[in-house]
């Protein structure tokens, strides 16, 4: 995902470009497979130091579900705000100012060559929107705890585990005088 911006940085603040995403991409964090290109239409806006990009990305990852452990595809999407500084000046551009707040941060470089890649920031804004407890579907009832079958295919038969906080009232209902009937 490397775009040459050479021409943007040439250009006075304000200038702007549309980029359309369509890539396909892979993570590094192997609990997720993309199942779909990285897509989204990404405006570059020149300002006094550098380039912003903002923008929708939506894509489509494979994981396991949380509860049964299929494999389950999962929409992932978020809003691209990064800005991408320059690290050389181009001789005949409008100057680039520094900005004090911003941080030193490698991924969002531009390099020698006037390249700006998207690579590591979306894979770091990907990370953060990807779902910790994916699930096949809303109601998926999990594996058994006991025998570990589907039991969205059906019962085992196994008895569920009781709370054992329970066991004295229970116990209170079942009794023949129970109830909680008080005795005049
Ligand atoms: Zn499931
Ligand atoms: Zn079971």
């Amino acid at each position: 995902m490397r775009y040459i911006v050479a021409d943007l940085l040439m250009r006075p603040t304000g200038a702007s470009r549309f980029v359309d995403l369509a890539e396909p991409f892979e993570l590094s964090d192997a609990s997720a497979t993309l199942v779909a290109p990285v897509s989204g239409r990404l405006r570059f806006v020149r300002d006094h130091a550098g380039v912003l990009v903002q923008g929708h990305v939506s894509t489509q990852v494979e994981m396991e579900c949380a509860r049964c452990l299929a494999p389950t595809t999962v929409a992932v999407d978020f809003e691209l705000v990064e800005h991408f500084r320059p690290t050389i000046q181009l001789p005949e551009g409008p100057p680039i100012l520094t900005d004090p707040d911003e941080e030193d941060e490698p991924a969002t470089e531009i390099d020698a060559h006037h390249v700006l890649d998207l690579s590591a920031v979306i894979e770091q804004n990907m990370l953060l929107n990807i779902p910790l407890h994916p699930l096949c579907r809303t109601d998926c009832r999990g594996l058994c705890p006991i025998c570990g079958h589907d039991q969205n295919e059906g019962r085992c038969g196994c008895e569920a585990p009781t709370d054992p906080r329970w066991d004295t009232l229970r116990a209170m209902l079942a009794s023949p005088n129970g109830a909680g009937e008080t005795n005049r």
